[in-house]
């Protein structure tokens, strides 16, 4: 069988300096912040180009605790907005209502699968403090008209990086293009630890100094306590291991372009829909979504011939018993994406003869 993320040949690449990573850390007996977190927040930080990064437990938590951070700097209040795709994966929105603050989704452009500029505006009232943009499937969302469009109704921009690590708009990486971002190291994502981990970057000193406090129980000083925190740190394991993969990203992103330019010029079958095309560093494929009509029809030819494929995703947020109370709202871009998407395997360790055969099974079916 075709792995979907064969994560165990991915990792194995690198076996002798991840073990030696992990040794080092635990020979040191310093486990949660110390060196390596560090380290790597500061190697991190001058990656995607901000001032500042700070190591937390996961990805979801990046995303509640920048919102978090808002709140207790008095910038964003309890009742207030904010704007997020509709087609998001459910982190991104769990974040907004954790925080007491109102989601308010806006659908997706159906050809790039990002959330459509056009159409925030209209989403936009008085009481919305921020545009939370998400770079789903490795794909840039921001766009210069949603730049334009915080600056003109002085609305926070933050970026849900958790799926494009490495990604370019223009020149500047994602996670560097709004007021703050957050990023997930969960193992499948295309930086990923060999646990969970997350990450917050920004260039805004106070944001960044409110989010290290709230991440470790609201302190900032030894047994001193400010705010009422949470515990949300990177460990000196997931950090050292972070080092090294980090240093393979932009070779690993690289591969994964190849194999996508390989599919795009290879699926020719007129029952599939790819996305459109975009400037070639602004998408660093951690999936690569088609979309079809007869889709679990497709999933189980390309079962039949040893090809694993997964479905991103299969219920739509407003759709999931956790938000009921949208059970009456309607998106029919989002509701459409949700039925027809199927992701193909992708991988900085997948060859061009796998991704070959995977393209003639996908040209020879006949719906
Ligand atoms: C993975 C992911 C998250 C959450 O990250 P975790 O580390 O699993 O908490 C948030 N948003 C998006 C878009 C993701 O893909």
């Amino acid at each position: 069988m075709i792995p979907f993320l064969d994560l165990k040949t991915i990792n194995n690449r690198h076996s002798d300096e991840i073990m030696e990573a992990v040794n080092r850390v635990a020979e040191s007996g310093w486990y949660i912040l110390g060196e390596e977190c560090r380290q790597f927040e500061s190697e991190y930080a001058r990656f995607i180009g901000t001032r500042h990064a700070i190591g937390c437990g996961n990805g979801l938590d990046a995303l509640t605790l920048i919102l978090r951070a808002y709140r207790e700097l008095g910038i964003i209040n309890p009742g207030d907005e904010v704007i997020v795709p509709a087609n998001t994966y459910i982190a991104t929105i769990l974040a907004i209502s954790e925080n007491g603050l109102q989601p308010v989704l806006v659908e997706p452009d159906p050809r790039t699968l990002q959330i459509d500029p056009d159409k925030i505006e209209e989403a936009i009232t008085s009481r919305c403090r921020a545009i939370m943009i998400v770079h789903l499937y490795g794909r840039c969302a921001y766009t210069d008209k949603i730049g334009d469009i915080c600056k003109r109704h002085d609305l926070l921009l933050i970026e849900d990086n958790a799926q494009a690590h490495g990604c370019l708009f223009n020149r500047r990486r994602t996670g560097s293009l709004g007021n703050a971002a957050a990023h997930s190291f969960y193992p499948g994502k295309n930086l990923g630890a060999i646990g969970d981990g997350g990450a917050v970057t920004t260039d805004d000193t106070a944001l960044a100094e409110t989010v290290r406090a709230l991440a470790n129980y609201g302190s900032d000083k030894k047994y001193i306590f400010h705010m009422k925190g949470i515990n949300s740190r990177l460990d000196e394991i997931q950090a050292a291991v972070l080092r090294v993969k980090l240093k393979y990203l932009d070779a690993d992103n690289s591969h994964r372009k190849k194999i996508a330019g390989q599919y795009i010029s290879g699926i020719t079958n007129p029952a599939i829909t790819l996305p459109s095309c975009c400037a070639p560093d602004a998408n660093v494929y951690h999936l690569f979504p088609i979309l079809c009509e007869k889709r679990g029809e497709l999933m189980s030819h390309l079962s039949q011939h040893g090809i694993s494929t997964l479905i991103h995703y299969p219920i739509p947020p407003h759709r999931q018993e956790c938000y009921k109370e949208w059970s009456e709202h309607t998106y029919p871009i989002t509701e459409s994406i949700h039925s027809h998407e199927l992701s193909l395997p992708i991988s900085p360790v997948q060859s061009e003869e796998t991704t070959s055969y995977i393209i003639s099974a996908i040209n020879e079916w006949k719906p």
